[in-house]
C-alpha cells in the first residue's frame, strides 16, 4: 500500500492524535447522519432493543443484508421477544431459519436465549465480557450489541471494518489495537460510530472499487484504495446431487439428516435418488464453497427412513434450503411457497 503524500502521521498518543480522532469521528458521523442505510433493524423501536439488535447481528453473519431482511421480519413476527424465543422448540426455530443457511447460528441463538431467560429473567446483559460468554456471541457480535443497544464504548470489527481501517490507516493493525482505536474514536456515539463504519464499508469503501471521491475520510485516508491487490475469490466446487421426489396420498417423502452431520444436522430434505427414473428437472443451489446442480427424479418408494409429510408438516419442519427450493419448484407445497 502506498501512503498518500499529504496523509497525516499514524494515530498515537498526544493532543494531535486527540484532534485527529475527533475530526475523523465527526466526519464519519456527519456522513452517517445523512447517508445511513434504512434497514429493518434500525427502526426506532428496534434500534435500542437488545434482542432486535442481537437477532440482526446473528442473521447478518455470513448473510447479505437483502437476504436477511425478510427472515428478520418473519422471525420477529413469530418470536417478538427473547422470552418467546426461549420458550420455542428448537425445531420451530430451525424451520423459520430454513433457507438462511449456517444453522448453527440459529441453534446457538436459541440456546443463548434459554440461558438468558433462566439466568437473568430475559434481560440480555449489557456488558461486553458477559455477552461473550453466551453461545454464538463472539467479539464482533458482543461489540455490536453492547455499543448499539447499550451505548457501551466498544468496537465491533468485522471483515468490512478491517478493510476500511486498513485502507484509512495505511496498514493492517492487530485486532486488539484496532478495537481500542475504534472504541476511542467512537466513544461519544459508540453504536452510531460502529454502524457508520459498517455502512462505509458496505456502500463506499467497497472491496474491489472503493468510491473514494464520496468518502468522508478521503482527505486523511493514507491509501485512497491504492496499493491493494484484490484477493482472488476462493475456488468453488461444482457438485451434482440427485434427489427423489415421491408422493403418497398427498404427502411428500422426506428424510432427516444425521444429528452428527457436520452441516445442517437434523434438518429435513428429500431422499437421495439412486438408479434410473424420470428426470423432472434440474436446479442450481449455492452452499458455502459448493455450486450444487440438483437433479430431481420422480420416485415411488425411495430408500431410507422415510417420513411421509403432509403439506402442513412440510411447512412446519426445518427443511434445508435446497429442499425448500425443490418443493417450491416441483411440488408446490405450502412449504414451497414460503419466501426465501
Ligand atoms: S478514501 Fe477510499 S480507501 Fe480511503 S477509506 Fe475512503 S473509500 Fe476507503
Amino acid at each position: 500500500m502506498t501512503a498518500s503524500p499529504c496523509a497525516p502521521p499514524l494515530p498515537g498518543p498526544g493532543a494531535a492524535h486527540g484532534r485527529r480522532a475527533r475530526g475523523a469521528a465527526r466526519a464519519l458521523l456527519t456522513w452517517y447522519d445523512a447517508h445511513r442505510r434504512d434497514l429493518p433493524w434500525r427502526r426506532a423501536e428496534r434500534a435500542r432493543n437488545p434482542y432486535c439488535v442481537w437477532l440482526a447481528e446473528v442473521m447478518l453473519q455470513q448473510t447479505r443484508v437483502a437476504a436477511a431482511a425478510g427472515y428478520y421480519e418473519r422471525f420477529l413476527a413469530r418470536f417478538p421477544d427473547l422470552a418467546s424465543l426461549a420458550e420455542a422448540r428448537e425445531a420451530d426455530v430451525l424451520a423459520l431459519w430454513s433457507g438462511l443457511g449456517y444453522y448453527r447460528r440459529a441453534r446457538q441463538l436459541w440456546r443463548a436465549a434459554r440461558l438468558v431467560q433462566v439466568q437473568s429473567g430475559g434481560q440480555l446483559p449489557s456488558d461486553y465480557a458477559v455477552l461473550r460468554r453466551l453461545p454464538g456471541i463472539g467479539r464482533y457480535t458482543a461489540g455490536a450489541i453492547a455499543s448499539i443497544a447499550f451505548q457501551q464504548p466498544v468496537a465491533a470489527v468485522d471483515g468490512n471494518v478491517r478493510r476500511v481501517m486498513r485502507r484509512y490507516l495505511g496498514r493492517e493493525w492487530a485486532l486488539r489495537r484496532l478495537e481500542t482505536l475504534i472504541a476511542d474514536w467512537g466513544r461519544e456515539r459508540p453504536g452510531d460510530f460502529n454502524q457508520a463504519l459498517m455502512d462505509l464499508g458496505a456502500t463506499i469503501c467497497l472491496p474491489r472499487s472503493p468510491r473514494c471521491p464520496l468518502c468522508p475520510w478521503r482527505a486523511a485516508c493514507r491509501t485512497r484504495g491504492e496499493g491493494e491487490t484484490a484477493r482472488p475469490a476462493a475456488a468453488r466446487r461444482p457438485l451434482t446431487e440427485r434427489y427423489a421426489l415421491a408422493r403418497r396420498a398427498g404427502r411428500i417423502a422426506l428424510v432427516q439428516r444425521p444429528a452428527a452431520s457436520a452441516r445442517m444436522a437434523g434438518l429435513w430434505e428429500l431422499p437421495r435418488h439412486r438408479g434410473r427414473g424420470r428426470l423432472l428437472g434440474r436446479l442450481r443451489h449455492a452452499v458455502t464453497i459448493s455450486d450444487i446442480t440438483a437433479e430431481v427424479y420422480a420416485a415411488h418408494s425411495p430408500a431410507g427412513a422415510i417420513r411421509w409429510a403432509s403439506p402442513a408438516e412440510c411447512a412446519a419442519l426445518p427443511l434445508t434450503g435446497l429442499a425448500r427450493k425443490i418443493l417450491r419448484r416441483f411440488a408446490d407445497t405450502p412449504a414451497a411457497r414460503l419466501p426465501g
